[in-house]
This record gives structure tokens, C-alpha cells and sequence, in this order.
């Protein structure tokens, strides 16, 4: 039997959260030894990332496209809502998977094509073992982003779920400086919140999709119907346009808890580590805040250890958030709408990043529905009680 590989970091786990940590180590050269365990070595396009934040990072060389401002659209009409010091961005897989390798390749790290199973944390390695138990990787830090539902169910558990297509025209059809960040005209479903979207990275070529927050997954070829309707209601001739990918994804929408640090030696990250803002779904911001922490940490010698991807009140916000809009305290669109008309946009874009200060916070608060909100906080603060209690129970009876 081959002993296993000794480092001092192992990433457990190859997407997007490990494709940022190792092209944030590439830029410190920490000079760590690094290890990556996925049986998939992610290479070319299979998502694209929106995202916003200050321009002028490490990542902006690689961008497809970025806007200054974004357009919101109800029924009720057009908000144009400039971004500035902020800006919307897009990053396509490919350029970051390729910029992960290279990091890699500088890094002298060693890939392990096959998937982990056992993860062993006895307080000073960590061991990382193959399904059938045969230890891969023995590393003094695990860096652990493999999907994984949370500790325990939410009090509520939704879904963003959606289907992109990128479109491509022979003649001008988009216009490039102009995103649409949520488009709200889509028919609305029974329980949840629908709209389109679309990011156009040239007048010829634009990825228009789909998206739902809602608890269940659409059936049968709902997603491209939705989406034939979206381009309708855009004004799209789609017998002139050719679907030249199409991007699918489902993302969790829960308050079930993430475990950050399930021992002392490892760490999770990504969506499994709650990175995942529970009232969007964006991931990305966070994984780039957190990357950039481990980087630096590591190359300082300390624990690559990230502060949490949100602070708790922007949690419970958001958990309660979830709350009133899965049990129809508040209506999807009104609720989006109102957000944006009474706040100014980058305090918005921050706080779903969740970077906005408690001040922002409180006053974010107060311009959302008082009483449909204050019933679902209510509501949220029964569920967490009833959960101490069952929870207190279950310690009395062991
Ligand atoms: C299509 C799509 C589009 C998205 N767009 C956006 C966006 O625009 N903005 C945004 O903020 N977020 C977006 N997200 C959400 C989020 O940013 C991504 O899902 C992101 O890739 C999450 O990174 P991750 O590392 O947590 O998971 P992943 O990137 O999914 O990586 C998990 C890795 O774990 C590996 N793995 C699985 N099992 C094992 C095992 N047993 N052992 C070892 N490795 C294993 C997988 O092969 C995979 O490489 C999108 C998600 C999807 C699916």
C-alpha cells in the first residue's frame, strides 16, 4: 500500500472555493506544501460567476465583462441603479480554473484524482482517506469544500434554481453596457419569487437566464419555456440567435446551519462551509474574502483559518427574510422592490455581500414591510426556541 502524501494543506474539494484559495496561495507563495484531492480536475467552462465589488482586484484580469450600472425591472417599470465605487462583475469558470492550475503548477502541489471519503482530525494531522478507508493525505490543516447539506434541515429550505442560456447573434442585439441584474416580469409562481435576468459581454453574445427562489426544482423543459418566455417579454427573435451553451445550477436557500470548523484542523469553505448567503444564493464575494484570509494567514504562518462569510445578524436577517417570504407574509416582488426604491444601491449590493455596518443594517430594516416582517422574526425566534427545547430534551435523556 502507498503511504500517504505529507503537507501541510490539504483542499479537499477542487471548485470554485479551492480554485480561489490556490490562486490567492499562488499570488503569497507561502511556500507551503499543498495538496488537492477531487476525483474531477475542473477545467473549462461549466458556471459563470456575477458578482459585485470595488474594481481593481487580482481577479479583474480575468473578467468577461463588468458594469457600472444595473437595471431592476418590476411590472410597475426600469430602475437604473449606478454602482459606483461598486461595480458588477462576471467571471467565467475557465479563465479561473486555468489561473488555479497555474498556481498549482508554481505551487509544486499534488493532485489526487479521486474522491475523499473519511475525513480523521486527531487534534495535530489530519488524515484523508480514499471511500474504501486507504489514507491519501496526512496534512497538518484540511481545507474542506465538498458539497454537503447543513448540520440540520432549516426552518426553512428553499432553493435558487435556474438554467442560462448564452446567446449568440450574427448582428448587434445586445447592449453591452447594460446589465439586467433581476428582472421581475416573469410570470410569478404559486410559492416563491421568479425573474430573469440578463449580462451581455458583447452586442452579439449575452447570457440571458431563468432563475427561481423557491423550495422545489422545476420539471420537464419548464426552464427553457420560462426562458423562451423571458426572451419574448425582451424582445428577442430567437430564430436569429443560437443557444451556444447553457448553463444549469440549483444552490441552497436554507438557515440550516453550515458547520465552519466541524474539528480543530479542519475548515470548510465554499457552500459547505455557509458561504451560500441564504436570501440570494451569491457565494462568490465571500469565497474571494475568504481565500484572500487563508493566503495571507498561511503565508504569515498563521492557521488558515477565514473569518465567518457572514456576521450572524446578517444570518438571522436572513433567516427571517426567508421566513416571511416562503410562508407568504410578504410578496417576493413588492418586498425587491421596495428594497431597492428605499435604499441606495450599494447599500444593498453590500448587504447581500454582507459587508454593510449594523447602522446600514438597521436602517435596511426599516425600510422592508415592518409588521410582515416583525411576525415572521417572531416566528423564527418560536422555531428557535422549540429547537433549544427539543435540543435540551435530547441532552436530559442521553
Ligand atoms: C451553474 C452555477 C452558477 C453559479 N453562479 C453564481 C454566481 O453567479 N454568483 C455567485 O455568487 N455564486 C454562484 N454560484 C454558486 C457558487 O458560487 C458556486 O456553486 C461555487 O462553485 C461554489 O464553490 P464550492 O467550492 O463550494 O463548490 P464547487 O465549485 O461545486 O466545488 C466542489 C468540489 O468538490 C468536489 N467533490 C465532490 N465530492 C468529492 C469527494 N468525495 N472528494 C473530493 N472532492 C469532491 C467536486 O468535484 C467539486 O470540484 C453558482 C453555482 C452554479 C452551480
Amino acid at each position: 500500500m502507498r503511504s500517504p502524501v505529507d503537507v501541510d494543506l490539504a483542499l479537499v474539494g477542487g471548485g470554485g472555493a479551492a480554485s480561489l484559495v490556490l490562486a490567492a496561495l499562488g499570488r503569497e507563495e507561502p511556500g507551503v506544501r499543498v495538496a488537492i484531492v477531487d476525483p474531477v480536475h475542473k477545467r473549462g467552462q461549466d458556471r459563470t460567476w456575477a458578482f459585485w465589488g470595488t474594481p481593481g482586484t487580482a481577479l479583474d484580469p480575468l473578467l468577461s465583462a463588468s458594469w457600472d450600472e444595473v437595471d431592476v425591472v418590476t411590472p410597475g417599470g426600469r430602475r437604473v441603479l449606478p454602482l459606483r465605487p461598486l461595480r458588477y462583475a462576471m467571471l467565467r469558470s475557465a479563465p479561473l480554473y486555468e489561473l488555479a492550475g497555474a498556481a498549482e503548477q508554481k505551487l509544486g502541489a499534488v493532485r489526487i484524482t479521486a474522491p475523499a471519503g473519511g475525513v480523521a482530525d486527531d487534534g495535530e494531522r489530519v488524515v484523508i482517506a480514499g471511500p474504501d478507508g486507504t489514507p491519501l493525505v496526512r496534512a497538518a490543516w484540511a481545507l474542506d469544500s465538498r458539497p454537503r447539506k447543513p448540520r440540520r434541515p432549516g426552518r426553512t429550505n428553499w432553493l435558487q434554481h435556474f438554467r442560462g442560456w448564452w446567446l449568440e447573434a450574427d448582428a448587434p442585439t445586445f447592449e453591452p453596457g447594460r446589465a439586467v441584474l433581476m428582472d421581475f416580469r416573469t410570470p410569478q409562481p404559486a410559492r416563491g419569487v421568479s425573474f430573469g435576468y440578463v449580462l451581455p459581454v458583447s452586442d452579439r453574445f449575452a447570457l440571458v437566464e431563468y432563475t427561481e427562489f423557491s423550495p422545489v426544482v422545476l420539471g420537464g423543459d419548464a426552464y427553457d419555456e420560462a426562458l423562451r418566455n423571458y426572451a419574448g417579454l425582451l424582445g428577442l427573435d430567437l430564430t436569429a440567435l443560437r443557444v451556444r451553451e447553457v448553463e444549469d445550477g440549483v444552490i441552497p436557500m436554507t438557515d440550516g446551519p453550515f458547520d465552519p470548523r466541524p474539528s480543530p484542523r479542519v475548515v470548510r469553505l465554499g457552500t459547505a462551509g455557509g458561504a451560500t448567503r441564504p436570501s440570494t444564493g451569491f457565494t462568490f464575494s465571500a469565497m474571494v474574502r475568504q481565500a484572500d484570509q487563508i493566503a495571507r494567514a498561511v503565508a504569515a504562518g498563521r492557521p488558515p483559518v477565514p473569518s465567518p462569510p457572514y456576521p450572524a445578524r446578517h444570518r438571522w436577517m436572513d433567516a427571517v427574510q426567508l421566513r416571511a417570504l416562503d410562508r407568504g407574509l410578504v410578496d417576493g416582488v413588492a418586498f425587491f422592490d421596495r428594497l431597492f426604491d428605499r435604499n441606495p444601491p450599494d447599500r444593498v449590493l453590500r448587504f447581500l455581500d454582507g459587508t454593510t455596518s449594523v447602522a446600514e443594517d438597521l436602517t435596511l430594516m426599516s425600510s422592508s414591510p415592518l409588521l410582515p416582517m416583525m411576525r415572521a422574526a417572531a416566528g423564527d425566534a418560536a422555531g428557535r426556541a422549540r429547537a433549544a427545547v427539543r435540543s435540551g430534551a435530547r441532552r436530559q435523556a442521553r
